[in-house]
Order: C-alpha cells, then sequence, then structure tokens
C-alpha cells in the first residue's frame, strides 16, 4: 500500500482506536446500517459466521478497512446505508466450466422427459468449442461471468476441457485467465473423441505437449476420475505431471459412482475433491484429516435428477465442505450461488448457516485463498447485500433474486 500523505484524518484517527492504523489510499466508503453481516471472522462477530448486527464496513479501494458496529464507524469520503439489509461476503465459485460454445437444451429436455436422447454429451460441445471464434467463447465467459456477479458470486473458478487437442485447451485457458486469475487445465475431462481407440495415446497427449502448452496459464490441474473418463492410475500420472509443472491439482471425484478419486485427491495434496456424490466412511475419514476440501455440486444432481450428496457426514467427521455451481451446459447449467445454497439445505443436510460458508469461505479455503470469502480487514472489498433481514433468506426464499447490490473490489457493481 503507498502511503499518502493526503490521508483522511478522521479515518485514521477513528481506525487507530480500533487499534488499527490504516492508511487510506484510495477515496474511502462505508456501507453503514447492514442489518445483520456474515463476516466468516469469529473473532469479529458471534459464532463461526462471524455476525455482526447493525455492522458497517469500510472500504479503501479494492481492500476492506474497517468491520464493525455502525454506531463506531469512521467517517469516509462516501457512504452508503443499506437499511437494515443483510450483508454477506461475494459468493466464491471454485468450480465451473465456462469456456464453451454451443447448448444442450434438446439433451436436457429430452432426459426431464424421459425420452432416450443418444446425442454426444460433453462431445457435442467439443465440437462447438473448437468450431468457435475467440470472439464468440470471450463472450460467452463475460457474459456467464457477469451473470453471476448480479447474483453475488465475485471470485469464479473456470476450467478448460472442451478443446481436448494441444491448441484448443492452450485457447481456452488464454481465455478464461483473461477473465479470471483462477483457471484450471482440464485436457482431462474425457478421452478425446480424436483417441477413441487409444486412451493411452490421450493421456502421454495430456501429460506432454498438452501440459507444456497449457501450465503458463494456469493455476491448477484437473482430472475427471470416473468409470468411462480417467481411472485411478491414468489421473494420478496426470495430476502429478501438472504438479511437475508447478500446477496444484483438484480432481472430478466419485461423482457417478465409488472410485479412486477422493483418496487419490488426498493422498496428492488436491486443494480440493469435487462432487464426492459417493463417499464410503473411508473416504470421508480421509477427506476429514486432510486440508483436500470436499466440493458439493448439487446443481449436477438436480439437473441430472440423480442421489445428492450428502454433506452432513463430511461436517460432522470435521471435513471441510465448499459448495459451488459447477456451472456447464451439459449437467448444471445454473451460474446462482443462493441457488445451490437453497439445494444444499434443503436435499443435503447442512444447515443454513453451514451453507452460506460453504459458498463464502469453503469456497475460498477450495481455493486457497485467504483474501476472499470474508469480510475482515485486509480482505478484497466484496460484499454483496440482500433484500432481506438475513443470510439464511437465500434458503428461505428460494429462487428469488434476493441479492440487490453487490460490491466487486469496492466498485459497486
Ligand atoms: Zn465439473
Amino acid at each position: 500500500m503507498t502511503t499518502d500523505t493526503t490521508t483522511s484524518p478522521k479515518l485514521s484517527t477513528s481506525l487507530e482506536q480500533g487499534g488499527t492504523r490504516l492508511t487510506a489510499s484510495a477515496p474511502t466508503t462505508a456501507i453503514t446500517h447492514i442489518g445483520q453481516l456474515v463476516t466468516n471472522d469469529p473473532s469479529l462477530g458471534e459464532g463461526p459466521l462471524g455476525l455482526i448486527q447493525d455492522a458497517a464496513v469500510v472500504f479503501d479501494g479494492d481492500r476492506i478497512a474497517w468491520v464493525g458496529a455502525s454506531s463506531k464507524a469512521p467517517a469516509t469520503d462516501n457512504a452508503v446505508d443499506a437499511g437494515g439489509r443483510a450483508g454477506l461476503p461475494g459468493f466464491v465459485d471454485s468450480h465451473s466450466h465456462l469456456v464453451f460454445a454451443g447448448d444442450r437444451t434438446a439433451e436436457f429436455n429430452a432426459r426431464m422427459s424421459g425420452r432416450p436422447y443418444s446425442a454426444g454429451g460433453i462431445r457435442t460441445t467439443v465440437a462447438a468449442t473448437r468450431a468457435a471464434t475467440d470472439e464468440a467463447l470471450h463472450a460467452n465467459v463475460a457474459r456467464y461471468l457477469a451473470e453471476a456477479l448480479r447474483q453475488g458470486t465475485t471470485t469464479q473458478e473456470t476450467k478448460s476441457g472442451y478443446g481436448l487437442t494441444v491448441e484448443d485447451e492452450a485457447r481456452a485457458l488464454r481465455i478464461a485467465a483473461a477473465h479470471t486469475d483462477e483457471v484450471t487445465f482440464l485436457g482431462a475431462h474425457i478421452v478425446s473423441p480424436d483417441y477413441a481407440d487409444d486412451p493411452a495415446g490421450y493421456v502421454d497427449l495430456v501429460t506432454g505437449p498438452m501440459l507444456d502448452a497449457c501450465a503458463p496459464h494456469a493455476r491448477w490441474v484437473d482430472v475427471f476420475c470416473e468409470k468411462g473418463a480417467f481411472d485411478g492410475d491414468q489421473a494420478r500420472a496426470i495430476l502429478t505431471a501438472g504438479q511437475a509443472k508447478g500446477l496444484v491439482p483438484r480432481v472430478h471425484a466419485n461423482q457417478l459412482g465409488h472410485g479412486p478419486g477422493v483418496q487419490l485427491a488426498v493422498e496428492l495434496g488436491a486443494a480440493s475433491a469435487d462432487h464426492c456424490t459417493h463417499l464410503t466412511s473411508a473416504d470421508i475419514d480421509a477427506l476429514a484429516h486432510s486440508d483436500t476440501v470436499a466440493t458439493l455440486l448439487p446443481g449436477a444432481e438436480f439437473s441430472t435428477r440423480a442421489e445428492w450428496p450428502d454433506a452432513r457426514p463430511l461436517i460432522d467427521a470435521g471435513a471441510t465442505v465448499a459448495l459451488s455451481t459447477d456451472c456447464n451446459p451439459g449437467s448444471s447449467f445454473t451460474s446462482s450461488m443462493p441457488f445451490c445454497i437453497a439445494l444444499a439445505v434443503r436435499d443435503m443436510g447442512m444447515t443454513p448457516d453451514e451453507a452460506v460458508w460453504s459458498a463464502t469461505e469453503g469456497g475460498a479455503r477450495a481455493l486457497r485463498r485467504t483474501d476472499v470469502g470474508r469480510i475482515t480487514p485486509g480482505a478484497r472489498a466484496d460484499l454483496a447485500l440482500l433484500d432481506a433481514p438475513s443470510h439464511v433468506h437465500l434458503a428461505y426464499r428460494p429462487g428469488v433474486p434476493l441479492v440487490s447490490a453487490v460490491w466487486h473490489k469496492g466498485v459497486l457493481v
């Protein structure tokens, strides 16, 4: 932070009273009279969510400078009265697939109408994505990020995985990286149709030339470890090759059935095991005794009428649970974190408090971030206000667009 000798004296004085001296380097903004604020910082308020009643938050540029009771808020350059609305950190959506083209309405419609449908699933999207221009893919990513932002998502991970050639995967990651810092190489989404008769050859491509082309554009490496996609040995080869290039693993694990994905994720120190719908007690135990976050993606079960993941045994065992959308055109075409919160509370054994924590701080942990997912001094100035008195309304009023204001990096969206 730069030192600015023109610092607002009022702000510095008030902040000093709170025990911290911060120098304001940009215009400061106070959001006051937040009826109930989720901070996710237990040192700031009540319970695991660190709840503060009638709260205020002060932004200094793109950072949070001060959090506390509205009555004690320091003077600032600008002020916004929240009028009693509830506030919470911007959602952290740690799992999505936004670099794609095309549409799979017919497939969804057939599935939900109980009709057989024999189109190509992921391969349909691969063909459309390969055929799309860079401009069309940029426009799609921007559109879905804007859609998510309007619903309160201020941090969004996204993946490649619909290119499946060296050039198309690298292109997807370059496009993703132009829109978000959280970019994941998923060349191992499915075996490329070009290698249908030679899956081992495809793994060699992914761990060799494709990884070389993709690693500079990504932070994470991911594998769909599932029957019909990649087995445990293939997944291990891909994840360890990614690690050797400086990428950190995350794994699509145990979505459709039991398998080695979760254990492999824990063994390799993956940031996250994603889906976790079919878990043994050994899988739950492994997650609970690791730093690997269990990321649950109920949009996928909703959109495929599949069995829900059960958060309760994971939380009770002590595992860290994140909630995310899995936004993709095939199996979960939602960008709505509030919708996922409502599903998690209704059908996955989570309390409203747990679901909101998992959609904010839980997602931040799945991305190994400490600057998002919480409202605390020093964190990024990402805040959502709800047209409701409490964060519980996200589950209590499902499908209602309650997010009424969003600040991202200190800017009102
Ligand atoms: Zn996914």
